[in-house]
Protein backbone atom coordinates (compact mmCIF):
# COMPACT_ATOMS: atom_id res chain seq x y z
CA UNK A 1 0.00 0.00 0.00
CA UNK A 2 1.65 3.32 -1.28
CA UNK A 3 2.02 6.45 1.58
CA UNK A 4 0.31 9.03 -0.81
CA UNK A 5 -3.36 9.10 -0.89
CA UNK A 6 -4.21 6.46 1.41
CA UNK A 7 -6.11 9.17 3.92
CA UNK A 8 -7.44 10.72 0.84
CA UNK A 9 -11.36 9.48 1.60
CA UNK A 10 -10.91 10.86 4.91
CA UNK A 11 -11.05 14.58 3.85
CA UNK A 12 -13.75 17.00 2.59
CA UNK A 13 -11.65 19.62 1.36
CA UNK A 14 -7.98 21.04 2.39
CA UNK A 15 -8.41 20.94 6.15
CA UNK A 16 -11.33 19.48 6.34
CA UNK A 17 -11.95 16.00 7.27
CA UNK A 18 -15.07 13.47 7.29
CA UNK A 19 -16.59 11.91 9.76
CA UNK A 20 -17.20 7.91 9.60
CA UNK A 21 -20.54 6.12 9.67
CA UNK A 22 -21.78 2.68 8.49
CA UNK A 23 -18.78 2.10 7.16
CA UNK A 24 -18.09 5.35 4.85
CA UNK A 25 -16.68 8.38 5.12
CA UNK A 26 -19.64 11.01 4.65
CA UNK A 27 -19.56 14.71 5.39
CA UNK A 28 -22.27 16.17 8.15
CA UNK A 29 -25.71 17.18 6.86
CA UNK A 30 -25.33 20.47 9.42
CA UNK A 31 -23.89 22.14 6.87
CA UNK A 32 -21.17 23.09 10.51
CA UNK A 33 -17.88 22.18 10.93
CA UNK A 34 -15.58 22.88 14.45
CA UNK A 35 -12.68 24.33 14.26
CA UNK A 36 -9.53 22.50 15.70
CA UNK A 37 -6.49 25.35 17.21
CA UNK A 38 -2.85 24.52 16.23
CA UNK A 39 -1.87 25.48 19.93
CA UNK A 40 1.75 26.49 18.70
CA UNK A 41 0.68 28.71 16.04
CA UNK A 42 -2.79 29.20 17.81
CA UNK A 43 -4.25 29.00 13.99
CA UNK A 44 -7.05 26.83 12.46
CA UNK A 45 -5.22 23.69 11.57
CA UNK A 46 -8.01 21.69 10.94
CA UNK A 47 -11.64 21.78 10.42
CA UNK A 48 -14.52 18.42 11.64
CA UNK A 49 -17.91 17.50 11.22
CA UNK A 50 -20.45 18.73 13.99
CA UNK A 51 -22.64 15.65 13.35
CA UNK A 52 -26.13 16.08 13.79
CA UNK A 53 -28.45 14.40 16.43
CA UNK A 54 -29.86 12.40 13.38
CA UNK A 55 -26.54 11.67 12.34
CA UNK A 56 -26.04 9.87 16.20
CA UNK A 57 -29.33 8.36 15.66
CA UNK A 58 -27.91 6.53 12.36
CA UNK A 59 -24.88 5.68 13.60
CA UNK A 60 -26.36 4.27 16.83
CA UNK A 61 -29.20 2.20 14.38
CA UNK A 62 -26.15 0.54 11.92
CA UNK A 63 -24.00 -0.26 14.86
CA UNK A 64 -26.57 -1.76 16.78
CA UNK A 65 -27.13 -4.09 13.77
CA UNK A 66 -23.82 -4.98 12.90
CA UNK A 67 -23.12 -5.89 16.41
CA UNK A 68 -25.47 -8.89 16.31
CA UNK A 69 -23.65 -10.33 13.65
CA UNK A 70 -20.19 -9.28 14.82
CA UNK A 71 -20.74 -10.89 18.25
CA UNK A 72 -21.24 -14.30 16.31
CA UNK A 73 -18.04 -13.67 14.00
CA UNK A 74 -16.03 -16.38 15.22
CA UNK A 75 -13.58 -15.08 17.94
CA UNK A 76 -10.28 -16.12 16.14
CA UNK A 77 -11.32 -13.79 13.17
CA UNK A 78 -12.12 -10.68 15.21
CA UNK A 79 -8.62 -11.22 16.89
CA UNK A 80 -7.24 -12.16 12.90
CA UNK A 81 -9.14 -8.25 12.02
CA UNK A 82 -7.44 -6.49 15.26
CA UNK A 83 -4.17 -7.55 14.02
CA UNK A 84 -4.56 -6.23 10.66
CA UNK A 85 -5.63 -2.95 12.56
CA UNK A 86 -2.80 -2.79 14.21
CA UNK A 87 -0.07 -3.40 11.41
CA UNK A 88 -2.14 -0.61 9.19
CA UNK A 89 -1.30 1.69 12.41
CA UNK A 90 2.17 1.27 12.96
CA UNK A 91 2.92 1.44 8.88
CA UNK A 92 0.83 4.73 9.30
CA UNK A 93 2.46 6.29 12.29
CA UNK A 94 4.52 9.17 10.12
CA UNK A 95 1.10 11.07 8.85
CA UNK A 96 -0.99 10.44 12.23
CA UNK A 97 2.14 11.21 14.38
CA UNK A 98 2.17 14.77 12.25
CA UNK A 99 -1.52 15.35 12.86
CA UNK A 100 -0.68 14.90 16.59
CA UNK A 101 2.00 17.29 16.29
CA UNK A 102 -0.47 19.77 14.90
CA UNK A 103 -3.35 19.43 16.62
CA UNK A 104 -2.12 19.08 21.20
CA UNK A 105 1.18 20.40 20.31
CA UNK A 106 2.68 16.69 21.12
CA UNK A 107 6.60 16.80 20.53
CA UNK A 108 7.28 14.93 17.41
CA UNK A 109 9.09 11.34 18.79
CA UNK A 110 6.36 11.04 21.48
CA UNK A 111 3.90 11.43 19.03
CA UNK A 112 5.48 8.44 16.76
CA UNK A 113 5.84 6.50 20.08
CA UNK A 114 2.01 6.93 20.84
CA UNK A 115 1.03 5.74 17.68
CA UNK A 116 3.31 2.60 18.26
CA UNK A 117 2.15 1.85 21.16
CA UNK A 118 -0.91 2.01 20.35
CA UNK A 119 -0.66 -0.51 17.23
CA UNK A 120 0.92 -2.78 20.26
CA UNK A 121 -2.32 -2.41 22.83
CA UNK A 122 -4.43 -3.54 19.65
CA UNK A 123 -2.73 -6.59 19.00
CA UNK A 124 -1.84 -7.66 22.61
CA UNK A 125 -5.52 -7.10 23.33
CA UNK A 126 -6.62 -9.45 20.45
CA UNK A 127 -4.37 -11.83 22.03
CA UNK A 128 -5.36 -11.48 25.43
CA UNK A 129 -9.21 -11.41 23.99
CA UNK A 130 -8.65 -14.99 22.60
CA UNK A 131 -7.10 -16.42 26.40
CA UNK A 132 -9.69 -14.40 28.31
CA UNK A 133 -12.80 -14.48 25.96
CA UNK A 134 -12.21 -18.49 25.15
CA UNK A 135 -12.54 -19.52 28.61
CA UNK A 136 -15.53 -19.99 31.15
CA UNK A 137 -16.83 -21.79 33.89
CA UNK A 138 -18.43 -25.37 34.59
CA UNK A 139 -19.80 -24.98 38.18
CA UNK A 140 -21.93 -27.83 39.93
CA UNK A 141 -24.77 -27.40 41.95
CA UNK A 142 -24.11 -29.64 45.15
CA UNK A 143 -21.04 -27.08 46.67
CA UNK A 144 -24.19 -25.30 47.50
CA UNK A 145 -25.40 -26.31 50.99
CA UNK A 146 -28.62 -28.20 50.52
CA UNK A 147 -28.38 -28.96 47.05
CA UNK A 148 -27.50 -32.36 45.01
CA UNK A 149 -25.61 -32.70 42.45
CA UNK A 150 -28.57 -31.87 39.95
CA UNK A 151 -27.70 -29.07 38.16
CA UNK A 152 -24.65 -28.02 35.87
CA UNK A 153 -23.63 -24.54 35.35
CA UNK A 154 -22.12 -23.27 32.24
CA UNK A 155 -20.74 -19.74 31.76
CA UNK A 156 -19.34 -17.70 29.28
CA UNK A 157 -18.73 -14.10 28.25
CA UNK A 158 -20.77 -12.48 26.09
CA UNK A 159 -20.78 -8.78 24.54
CA UNK A 160 -22.53 -5.44 26.16
CA UNK A 161 -23.87 -4.34 22.67
CA UNK A 162 -22.71 -0.39 21.96
CA UNK A 163 -19.62 0.59 23.48
CA UNK A 164 -19.27 4.59 23.41
CA UNK A 165 -16.02 5.85 23.72
CA UNK A 166 -14.88 9.30 24.33
CA UNK A 167 -11.29 10.03 24.87
CA UNK A 168 -9.17 13.03 26.08
CA UNK A 169 -6.68 15.25 24.08
CA UNK A 170 -3.87 14.34 25.59
CA UNK A 171 -3.95 10.47 24.14
CA UNK A 172 -5.93 10.71 21.41
CA UNK A 173 -4.91 7.52 19.42
CA UNK A 174 -4.00 5.40 22.54
CA UNK A 175 -6.57 6.28 24.45
CA UNK A 176 -9.34 5.64 21.85
CA UNK A 177 -7.66 2.36 21.25
CA UNK A 178 -7.44 1.36 24.55
CA UNK A 179 -11.53 1.35 24.74
CA UNK A 180 -12.09 0.83 21.31
CA UNK A 181 -9.69 -3.20 20.66
CA UNK A 182 -11.22 -4.67 24.17
CA UNK A 183 -14.73 -3.46 23.12
CA UNK A 184 -13.91 -5.25 19.34
CA UNK A 185 -12.54 -8.28 20.30
CA UNK A 186 -15.55 -8.43 22.71
CA UNK A 187 -17.92 -8.70 20.05
CA UNK A 188 -19.58 -4.70 21.01
CA UNK A 189 -19.62 -2.64 18.10
CA UNK A 190 -17.73 1.15 19.47
CA UNK A 191 -18.80 4.70 18.53
CA UNK A 192 -16.12 7.21 18.58
CA UNK A 193 -16.33 10.37 19.78
CA UNK A 194 -13.18 11.67 19.75
CA UNK A 195 -11.76 14.68 22.05
CA UNK A 196 -11.59 17.85 19.56
CA UNK A 197 -8.52 18.85 19.96
CA UNK A 198 -7.14 15.30 18.52
CA UNK A 199 -10.14 14.62 16.42
CA UNK A 200 -8.40 14.46 13.48
CA UNK A 201 -5.75 11.76 14.71
CA UNK A 202 -8.16 9.90 15.88
CA UNK A 203 -10.26 10.33 12.24
CA UNK A 204 -6.57 8.90 10.82
CA UNK A 205 -6.51 5.66 13.44
CA UNK A 206 -10.28 4.77 12.52
CA UNK A 207 -9.33 4.81 8.81
CA UNK A 208 -6.93 2.30 9.59
CA UNK A 209 -9.66 0.15 11.27
CA UNK A 210 -11.35 0.69 8.11
CA UNK A 211 -8.40 -0.29 5.88
CA UNK A 212 -8.67 -3.48 7.85
CA UNK A 213 -12.10 -4.70 6.78
CA UNK A 214 -14.34 -4.15 9.81
CA UNK A 215 -18.04 -5.14 8.60
CA UNK A 216 -19.71 -1.76 8.16
CA UNK A 217 -21.00 -0.44 11.61
CA UNK A 218 -19.05 -2.54 13.53
CA UNK A 219 -17.16 0.94 14.08
CA UNK A 220 -17.93 4.53 13.64
CA UNK A 221 -16.75 7.90 15.05
CA UNK A 222 -18.43 11.20 14.79
CA UNK A 223 -17.31 14.22 15.63
CA UNK A 224 -18.43 17.75 16.81
CA UNK A 225 -18.10 19.69 20.37
CA UNK A 226 -18.59 17.57 23.51
CA UNK A 227 -20.52 20.45 24.88
CA UNK A 228 -22.48 20.00 22.49
CA UNK A 229 -23.54 16.93 21.12
CA UNK A 230 -21.86 14.92 24.55
CA UNK A 231 -24.92 15.45 26.19
CA UNK A 232 -27.19 13.73 23.12
CA UNK A 233 -24.54 10.77 23.29
CA UNK A 234 -24.12 9.90 26.89
CA UNK A 235 -27.91 9.67 27.14
CA UNK A 236 -28.75 7.92 23.96
CA UNK A 237 -30.68 4.92 24.88
CA UNK A 238 -28.42 2.81 21.78
CA UNK A 239 -25.70 3.16 24.35
CA UNK A 240 -24.74 0.31 26.52
CA UNK A 241 -21.50 0.63 27.89
CA UNK A 242 -19.60 4.36 28.45
CA UNK A 243 -15.82 4.45 28.61
CA UNK A 244 -14.76 7.73 29.09
CA UNK A 245 -11.71 9.36 29.56
CA UNK A 246 -11.14 13.10 30.63
CA UNK A 247 -11.66 15.71 33.52
CA UNK A 248 -14.78 16.79 35.80
CA UNK A 249 -17.14 16.05 32.60
CA UNK A 250 -16.75 12.51 33.47
CA UNK A 251 -18.26 13.09 37.13
CA UNK A 252 -21.70 14.91 35.13
CA UNK A 253 -21.46 11.96 32.47
CA UNK A 254 -21.90 9.28 35.35
CA UNK A 255 -24.44 11.54 36.83
CA UNK A 256 -26.64 11.61 33.84
CA UNK A 257 -26.19 8.22 32.25
CA UNK A 258 -28.84 5.27 32.34
CA UNK A 259 -28.27 1.74 33.96
CA UNK A 260 -25.57 0.90 32.03
CA UNK A 261 -21.97 0.18 33.11
CA UNK A 262 -19.16 3.07 33.77
CA UNK A 263 -15.73 2.87 32.62
CA UNK A 264 -14.64 6.33 34.09
CA UNK A 265 -10.37 7.36 34.09
CA UNK A 266 -10.80 10.94 35.24
CA UNK A 267 -8.15 13.65 36.71
CA UNK A 268 -5.45 13.00 39.14
CA UNK A 269 -3.42 14.97 41.67
CA UNK A 270 -0.57 12.18 41.85
CA UNK A 271 1.51 12.82 45.26
CA UNK A 272 5.47 11.89 44.92
CA UNK A 273 6.59 11.10 48.64
CA UNK A 274 10.04 11.28 49.55
CA UNK A 275 11.90 9.84 52.57
CA UNK A 276 14.73 10.87 54.03
CA UNK A 277 16.97 7.67 52.47
CA UNK A 278 15.88 8.10 48.85
CA UNK A 279 18.29 8.24 46.11
CA UNK A 280 17.86 11.79 45.35
CA UNK A 281 19.10 11.73 41.83
CA UNK A 282 16.56 8.82 40.97
CA UNK A 283 13.91 10.56 42.68
CA UNK A 284 14.99 14.31 41.46
CA UNK A 285 14.72 12.82 37.48
CA UNK A 286 11.64 10.96 38.33
CA UNK A 287 10.31 13.76 39.29
CA UNK A 288 11.39 16.12 36.43
CA UNK A 289 10.27 13.04 34.05
CA UNK A 290 6.92 12.36 35.63
CA UNK A 291 6.16 16.27 36.21
CA UNK A 292 7.50 17.74 32.79
CA UNK A 293 6.87 15.16 30.46
CA UNK A 294 4.35 16.57 27.75
CA UNK A 295 4.25 19.60 29.54
CA UNK A 296 2.89 17.81 32.38
CA UNK A 297 -0.32 17.44 30.78
CA UNK A 298 -0.91 13.40 31.67
CA UNK A 299 -3.20 12.27 33.79
CA UNK A 300 -0.49 9.80 35.53
CA UNK A 301 2.09 13.23 35.91
CA UNK A 302 3.51 13.66 39.03
CA UNK A 303 1.62 16.80 40.29
CA UNK A 304 2.59 17.47 44.24
CA UNK A 305 6.07 16.78 45.53
CA UNK A 306 5.87 15.73 49.39
CA UNK A 307 9.28 16.24 50.48
CA UNK A 308 10.99 15.58 53.98
CA UNK A 309 12.66 18.84 55.53
CA UNK A 310 15.66 17.83 56.22
CA UNK A 311 16.28 16.33 52.43
CA UNK A 312 14.01 19.35 50.92
CA UNK A 313 17.01 21.68 49.88
CA UNK A 314 18.90 19.24 48.15
CA UNK A 315 16.09 17.89 46.09
CA UNK A 316 14.88 20.97 45.54
CA UNK A 317 18.59 22.05 43.86
CA UNK A 318 18.82 18.59 42.13
CA UNK A 319 15.09 19.39 40.35
CA UNK A 320 16.07 22.29 39.64
CA UNK A 321 19.43 21.52 37.52
CA UNK A 322 17.77 18.96 35.59
CA UNK A 323 14.69 21.65 34.49
CA UNK A 324 17.28 23.86 33.39
CA UNK A 325 18.47 21.54 31.29
CA UNK A 326 15.26 20.86 29.58
CA UNK A 327 13.89 22.27 25.69
CA UNK A 328 11.32 24.56 25.68
CA UNK A 329 9.66 25.28 21.87
CA UNK A 330 7.75 23.92 19.42
CA UNK A 331 6.88 19.90 18.80
CA UNK A 332 8.41 19.75 15.46
CA UNK A 333 11.51 20.38 17.58
CA UNK A 334 10.90 17.61 19.77
CA UNK A 335 11.10 20.49 22.46
CA UNK A 336 11.00 18.52 26.57
CA UNK A 337 8.08 21.67 26.84
CA UNK A 338 5.47 22.48 24.35
CA UNK A 339 2.99 24.85 24.25
CA UNK A 340 -0.39 23.54 26.51
CA UNK A 341 -2.84 22.35 24.37
CA UNK A 342 -5.02 25.94 24.43
CA UNK A 343 -5.13 29.16 25.62
CA UNK A 344 -7.82 28.51 27.95
CA UNK A 345 -5.65 25.90 29.52
CA UNK A 346 -2.61 28.16 29.68
CA UNK A 347 -4.87 30.87 31.41
CA UNK A 348 -6.06 28.28 33.82
CA UNK A 349 -2.13 27.54 34.50
CA UNK A 350 -1.32 30.93 35.42
CA UNK A 351 -4.31 31.35 37.35
CA UNK A 352 -2.78 28.43 39.66
CA UNK A 353 0.78 29.86 40.12
CA UNK A 354 -0.59 33.81 40.58
CA UNK A 355 -2.71 32.33 43.58
CA UNK A 356 0.79 30.68 44.88
CA UNK A 357 2.70 33.59 44.38
CA UNK A 358 0.17 35.76 46.11
CA UNK A 359 -0.18 33.58 49.07
CA UNK A 360 3.84 33.59 49.49
CA UNK A 361 4.91 30.35 47.99
CA UNK A 362 8.87 30.51 46.32
CA UNK A 363 9.39 30.80 42.49
CA UNK A 364 12.56 28.38 41.80
CA UNK A 365 12.78 29.98 38.29
CA UNK A 366 11.31 32.69 36.63
CA UNK A 367 7.59 32.79 35.68
CA UNK A 368 7.66 32.74 31.92
CA UNK A 369 5.03 32.41 29.23
CA UNK A 370 4.56 33.25 25.74
CA UNK A 371 1.09 32.51 24.18
CA UNK A 372 0.16 28.99 25.15
CA UNK A 373 3.80 28.25 25.84
CA UNK A 374 5.04 27.85 29.80
CA UNK A 375 7.94 27.42 30.61
CA UNK A 376 8.61 25.34 33.55
CA UNK A 377 8.36 26.24 36.99
CA UNK A 378 8.87 24.86 40.40
CA UNK A 379 7.34 26.02 43.10
CA UNK A 380 8.47 25.68 46.41
CA UNK A 381 7.29 25.75 49.81
CA UNK A 382 3.76 25.74 49.11
CA UNK A 383 1.20 25.59 51.70
CA UNK A 384 -2.24 23.66 51.96
CA UNK A 385 -4.50 27.37 51.85
CA UNK A 386 -3.02 27.21 48.21
CA UNK A 387 -4.86 26.26 44.93
CA UNK A 388 -2.12 24.71 43.82
CA UNK A 389 -1.68 22.02 46.56
CA UNK A 390 -4.75 20.40 45.37
CA UNK A 391 -5.79 21.31 41.84
CA UNK A 392 -4.64 19.62 38.55
CA UNK A 393 -2.80 22.33 36.66
CA UNK A 394 -2.60 20.08 33.68
CA UNK A 395 0.64 21.78 32.68
CA UNK A 396 4.44 22.36 33.79
CA UNK A 397 4.45 23.61 36.77
CA UNK A 398 5.09 21.60 39.89
CA UNK A 399 4.60 22.37 43.62
CA UNK A 400 7.03 20.99 46.79
CA UNK A 401 5.41 20.60 49.87
CA UNK A 402 7.68 20.23 52.72
CA UNK A 403 6.94 17.77 55.27
CA UNK A 404 8.04 17.40 58.96
CA UNK A 405 6.70 13.65 58.74
CA UNK A 406 5.57 10.76 56.65
CA UNK A 407 2.19 10.34 58.10
CA UNK A 408 2.16 14.81 57.62
CA UNK A 409 2.81 13.53 53.49
CA UNK A 410 0.34 10.58 53.47
CA UNK A 411 -2.67 13.45 55.27
CA UNK A 412 -2.01 15.40 52.62
CA UNK A 413 -2.35 12.48 49.64
CA UNK A 414 -5.31 11.46 51.28
CA UNK A 415 -7.40 14.57 51.73
CA UNK A 416 -7.54 15.28 47.92
CA UNK A 417 -10.75 14.68 46.03
CA UNK A 418 -8.29 12.60 43.53
CA UNK A 419 -6.77 8.89 44.34
CA UNK A 420 -5.32 7.92 41.07
CA UNK A 421 -1.87 7.21 41.12
CA UNK A 422 1.02 8.22 43.90
CA UNK A 423 4.68 7.26 44.16
CA UNK A 424 6.96 6.96 47.36
CA UNK A 425 11.24 6.82 47.24
CA UNK A 426 13.15 5.24 49.50
CA UNK A 427 15.38 2.37 49.92
CA UNK A 428 13.50 0.39 53.10
CA UNK A 429 11.02 -1.43 51.10
CA UNK A 430 9.09 -2.60 54.04
CA UNK A 431 8.29 1.36 54.72
CA UNK A 432 7.61 1.54 51.47
CA UNK A 433 5.04 -1.42 51.56
CA UNK A 434 3.32 0.36 54.56
CA UNK A 435 2.48 3.46 53.05
CA UNK A 436 2.12 2.04 50.16
CA UNK A 437 -1.39 0.60 51.78
CA UNK A 438 -1.80 3.59 53.56
CA UNK A 439 -2.15 5.81 50.78
CA UNK A 440 -5.62 6.06 49.07
CA UNK A 441 -4.69 5.86 45.21
CA UNK A 442 -5.98 3.01 42.56
CA UNK A 443 -1.88 2.25 42.20
CA UNK A 444 1.54 2.97 44.23
CA UNK A 445 4.70 3.65 42.58
CA UNK A 446 8.16 3.10 44.65
CA UNK A 447 10.86 3.98 43.21
CA UNK A 448 9.24 5.47 40.32
CA UNK A 449 7.24 8.41 38.65
CA UNK A 450 3.35 7.08 38.39
CA UNK A 451 2.42 6.00 34.91
CA UNK A 452 -0.24 4.00 32.96
CA UNK A 453 1.45 1.64 31.43
CA UNK A 454 2.71 -1.51 30.67
CA UNK A 455 -0.58 -1.20 29.36
CA UNK A 456 -1.74 -4.71 30.45
CA UNK A 457 -1.13 -3.65 34.35
CA UNK A 458 -4.11 -2.78 36.17
CA UNK A 459 -5.32 1.32 36.14
CA UNK A 460 -8.24 2.98 38.60
CA UNK A 461 -8.46 5.57 40.21
CA UNK A 462 -10.31 5.75 43.50
CA UNK A 463 -12.94 8.59 44.61
CA UNK A 464 -13.44 10.92 41.68
CA UNK A 465 -10.21 9.67 39.95
CA UNK A 466 -12.52 7.47 38.22
CA UNK A 467 -15.07 3.97 38.34
CA UNK A 468 -13.80 0.70 37.17
CA UNK A 469 -10.38 -0.72 36.45
CA UNK A 470 -8.99 -0.79 33.20
CA UNK A 471 -5.93 -2.46 31.52
CA UNK A 472 -6.38 -4.58 28.90
CA UNK A 473 -7.66 -8.00 30.78
CA UNK A 474 -9.59 -5.78 32.92
CA UNK A 475 -10.98 -3.84 30.00
CA UNK A 476 -12.27 -6.96 28.05
CA UNK A 477 -13.93 -7.97 30.99
CA UNK A 478 -15.35 -4.89 31.77
CA UNK A 479 -16.52 -4.82 28.22
CA UNK A 480 -18.40 -8.18 28.64
CA UNK A 481 -21.37 -10.00 30.83
CA UNK A 482 -21.43 -13.38 32.19
CA UNK A 483 -23.94 -15.79 30.49
CA UNK A 484 -24.95 -18.65 32.31
CA UNK A 485 -26.81 -21.96 30.91
CA UNK A 486 -28.00 -24.17 33.72
CA UNK A 487 -28.64 -28.11 32.78
CA UNK A 488 -30.98 -29.52 35.24
CA UNK A 489 -30.67 -33.03 35.81
CA UNK A 490 -33.35 -35.83 37.37
CA UNK A 491 -32.59 -35.99 40.94
CA UNK A 492 -30.07 -38.85 41.71
CA UNK A 493 -31.84 -42.24 42.88
CA UNK A 494 -28.19 -42.90 44.73
CA UNK A 495 -28.26 -47.08 43.11
CA UNK A 496 -26.68 -45.75 39.93
CA UNK A 497 -22.87 -47.34 40.27
P1 LIG B 1 -12.39 16.81 29.23
O1 LIG B 1 -12.50 18.28 29.04
O2 LIG B 1 -13.13 16.19 30.35
O3 LIG B 1 -12.79 16.14 27.83
C1 LIG B 1 -12.73 14.75 27.66
C2 LIG B 1 -13.65 14.34 26.54
O4 LIG B 1 -15.01 14.62 26.90
C3 LIG B 1 -13.41 15.08 25.23
O5 LIG B 1 -13.56 14.16 24.17
C4 LIG B 1 -14.54 16.10 25.21
O6 LIG B 1 -14.90 16.50 23.89
C5 LIG B 1 -15.66 15.28 25.82
N1 LIG B 1 -16.78 16.05 26.36
C6 LIG B 1 -16.85 17.34 26.72
N2 LIG B 1 -18.09 17.64 27.19
C7 LIG B 1 -18.81 16.51 27.11
C8 LIG B 1 -20.15 16.16 27.46
N3 LIG B 1 -21.00 17.04 27.97
N4 LIG B 1 -20.54 14.89 27.25
C9 LIG B 1 -19.71 13.97 26.74
N5 LIG B 1 -18.44 14.24 26.39
C10 LIG B 1 -17.99 15.49 26.60
O7 LIG B 1 -10.85 16.41 29.45
P2 LIG B 1 -9.57 16.87 28.62
O8 LIG B 1 -9.29 18.30 28.91
O9 LIG B 1 -9.70 16.42 27.21
O10 LIG B 1 -8.45 15.95 29.30
C11 LIG B 1 -7.79 16.33 30.46
C12 LIG B 1 -8.33 15.60 31.67
O11 LIG B 1 -8.33 14.21 31.42
C13 LIG B 1 -7.47 15.78 32.90
O12 LIG B 1 -8.29 15.98 34.01
C14 LIG B 1 -6.74 14.45 33.02
O13 LIG B 1 -6.29 14.15 34.32
C15 LIG B 1 -7.76 13.51 32.52
N6 LIG B 1 -7.15 12.27 32.06
C16 LIG B 1 -7.36 11.13 32.82
C17 LIG B 1 -6.77 9.95 32.44
C18 LIG B 1 -6.96 8.72 33.28
O14 LIG B 1 -6.71 7.65 32.76
N7 LIG B 1 -7.39 8.81 34.51
C19 LIG B 1 -5.99 9.88 31.30
C20 LIG B 1 -5.81 11.04 30.54
C21 LIG B 1 -6.41 12.23 30.93
P3 LIG B 1 -14.44 17.95 23.33
O15 LIG B 1 -12.96 17.88 23.20
O16 LIG B 1 -15.15 18.05 22.04
O17 LIG B 1 -14.88 18.97 24.35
Amino acid sequence: MGEKGVFDDILAGSDTFKYYSEGEWKVSSSGKSVPIINPTTRKIQFKVQACTQEEVNKVMESAKSAQKLWAKTPLWKRAELLHKAAAILKDHKKPIADCLVKEIAKAAKDAATEVVRSGDLVSYCAEEGVRVLGEGKFLVSDSFPGNERTKYCLTSKIPLGIVLAIPPFNYPVNLSVSKIAPALIAGNSLVLKPPTQGAVSALHMIHCFHLAGFPKGVISCVTGKGSEIGDFLTKHPGVNCISFTGGDTGIAISKKAGMIPLQMELGGKDACIILEDADLDLASSSIVKGGFSYSGQRCTAVKVVLVMNSIADSLVKKVNEKLGKLTVGPPENDCDITPVVTESSANFIEGLVMDAKNKGATFCQEYKRKDNLIWPLLIDNVKPDMRIAWEEPFGPVLPVIRISSVEEGIRHCNASNFGLQGCIFTKDINKAILISDAMETGTVQINSAPARGPDHFPFQGLKDSGIGSQGVTNSINMMTKIKSTVINLPTPSYTMG
